[in-house]
């Protein structure tokens, strides 16, 4: 054992090259550049990174030497926040990120509404920890606005003799955008998560247990996670978490992962 600290997770500093208003809620920001190099890809389809957002008024160069700000300033330490990886391309160095804009509140959302290409975007991973079983029986994803990126890219790593069924709440059916599903995927947008939960407290069960994703609001994750224990779905067939709490910015939402209140078990 060594009480040395670990060394901080590498920074990747990219510049924002192309900004595309998707569709009412959705921002898609491509970024890139040799900063490309420090960031660490990795195989799952819900690879995900944190983005660091300083502000401005600050004048702090990334990468942030965190561990210093910790130290000696910590109110200009950057607000951290997580967003799934849409898709990496290592030959051009770009990867690209899907935001959700929901109204004003926030750090990443408002930053998205702005940005122009030349801006700076700072992030660390990718974490991740989610594909397709390939022999899985059947998948169920499940998510909101939020997983959409990560759903989308499970769906185009799926084989094209994949079964399963796909529940989003999107309201807007403007936002409702999903690559083609294999045949035997059926998709159902629901306009409320309430809808999302009657739909799949009432979903026909085929047999053997679903591989299941399941990612987006605390309070509506926590009634799949009660459906799904009614079904007996093994924890191993589970990827589930919350994205987001309703009322809570990421920090508070993050710290509350160590309390009852933000576990889902
Ligand atoms: C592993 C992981 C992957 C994620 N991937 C994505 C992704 O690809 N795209 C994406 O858009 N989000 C994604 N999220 C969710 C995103 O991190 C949160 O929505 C985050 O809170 C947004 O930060 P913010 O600064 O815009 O708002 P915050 O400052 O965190 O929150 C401000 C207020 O807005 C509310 N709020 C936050 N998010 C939403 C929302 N989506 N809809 C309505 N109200 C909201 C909060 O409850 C709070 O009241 C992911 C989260 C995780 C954990």
């Amino acid at each position: 054992m060594t009480d040395q600290p670990r060394p901080a997770p590498a920074q990747a500093v990219l510049t924002v090259e192309d900004v595309e208003q998707v569709s009412p809620e959705l921002i898609r920001i491509t970024a890139g550049g040799d900063g490309y190099d420090d960031f660490r890809d990795n195989v799952f389809t819900d690879k995900y990174v944190k983005i660091l957002f300083a502000d401005p008024e600050h004048g702090l160069t990334p990468p942030f030497d965190l561990a210093r700000l910790r130290e000696e300033s910590p109110e200009k330490l950057p607000t951290r926040r997580t967003y799934t990886i849409r898709s990496s391309d290592a030959a051009r160095r770009r990867l690209v990120i899907d935001f959700v804009v929901h109204g004003d509140e926030g750090v990443a959302g408002p930053w998205a509404r702005r940005a122009q290409p030349g801006d700076v975007l700072v992030l660390s991973g990718a974490g991740g920890g989610y594909a397709p079983d390939p022999a899985a029986p059947w998948h169920l994803l499940v998510g909101d606005h939020t997983a959409v990126p990560a759903i989308s890219s499970a769906i185009e790593a799926m084989p094209p003799d994949a079964v399963g069924h796909v529940l989003v709440t999107v309201a807007d059916p403007a936002d409702r955008i999903l690559p083609d599903l294999p045949d035997g995927v059926r998709l159902r947008w629901t306009d409320t998560d309430e809808e999302l939960l009657s739909v799949l407290a009432g979903l026909h069960w085929a047999d053997g247990h679903p591989a299941v994703f399941a990612h987006g609001e605390r309070g509506t994750i926590k009634e799949v996670r009660a459906l799904l224990k009614q079904r007996e779905v093994p924890r191993e067939s589970l990827s589930i978490s919350a994205y987001w709490a309703r009322g809570r910015a990421e920090d508070q939402f993050q710290a509350e992962k160590r309390e009852p209140i933000g576990q889902i078990e």
